[in-house]
């Protein structure tokens, strides 16, 4: 795998917070030289400090080190199981990214990796946090005979059940649920950008570049998942489909049409947590803090 790094960059002197000597950019490949530290590239707009040799993962602290390398693998572990069972792949995801999104001790970090960094880390926590009290929530009020699961297209869960206080006919249920996907979807896009950062940090270009693909790929899913859900109900709600094609066909069609989205989703992240993972264990071991194993 080593044949696939880009060549890690030779220390460039520093001389009052300018790059004074030949510096490659992370990113780009362009000549950092007389840029000031806090300065961006002007050609990809990476940030200079980025692509400073004392940035680079190899000469951070190794039990922050550890704790992404376990991240690496727990975020592996979680696309795993995923695919069968999305939720339990969601909280465990979860855990992952908050070992990888820890601060680094001693790092002035720039505010672009801390807000991909704390977006990721309070994004994924509180939203699959949420996602799992309210699949609870909804287990526990079918199990107590409160609700009847999927009775028709919304779970009307109201707190407290019927008669009790709240707002009339809005599916409080259905509105924290959506609420809850949509923080952990933010969360998850900042948290790959976080982690194109990390790839970066750890002199991998190939990684660097697989990541910014997966971006693409799940914002394309997310248009593609959300557009099929709007034709549907666009077609339903104009009246241009009815009988066996609303009730049956077309959701069928839908389905499938998901399933293999999501399929294409799935395969495509768990190539790149794959990756990740390889690269920070592979990283682990030059540097010979494999003890954490
Ligand atoms: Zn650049």
């Amino acid at each position: 795998m080593s044949s696939s790094r880009a060549p890690i960059t030779e220390i460039a002197p520093i001389v009052d917070g300018r790059i004074a000597g030949d510096l490659v950019c992370a990113e780009c490949g362009y000549n950092l030289r007389t840029l000031a530290l806090s300065a961006s590239c002007p050609e990809c707009g990476m940030l200079v400090v980025v692509s400073a040799r004392g940035d680079r993962l190899a000469s951070a602290p190794a039990d922050w080190l550890g704790g992404l390398w376990r991240g690496a693998w727990w975020l592996r572990a979680s696309v795993f199981v995923a695919l069968p069972i999305v939720y339990v792949g969601v909280c465990v995801s979860a855990y992952g990214f908050w070992l990888l999104t820890r601060a680094q001790p001693g790092r002035v970090e720039p505010a672009l990796d801390r807000g991909y960094r704390v977006g990721a880390r309070v994004g994924t926590m509180v939203g699959a946090a949420m996602l799992l009290l309210l699949l609870l929530g909804a287990v526990a009020a079918v199990l107590f005979g409160e609700q009847k699961l999927f009775g028709s297209w919304d779970i009307k869960w109201q707190p407290g059940g019927a008669g009790a206080p709240g707002i009339p006919g809005v599916p409080a249920f259905d509105v924290l649920f959506l609420f809850a996907h949509a923080m952990y979807l933010l969360g998850l896009l900042s948290a790959w950008r976080y982690l194109r950062i990390v790839a970066q940090r750890a002199g991998d270009r190939l990684l660097t570049d697989a990541w910014r693909r997966l971006e693409r790929c799940w914002v394309l899913a997310l248009v593609v998942l959300v557009g099929m859900f709007g034709v549907f109900f666009g077609l339903v709600s104009l009246g241009w489909v009815a009988g066996r094609w609303e009730t049956v066909w077309l959701p069928m069609a839908g389905a499938l049409g998901w399933a293999g989205v999501l399929l294409w989703l799935w395969a495509a992240t768990w190539r790149v947590v794959r990756r990740q993972w390889g690269v920070m264990d592979e990283l682990m071991g030059a540097t010979g803090r494999i003890d954490h194993r």
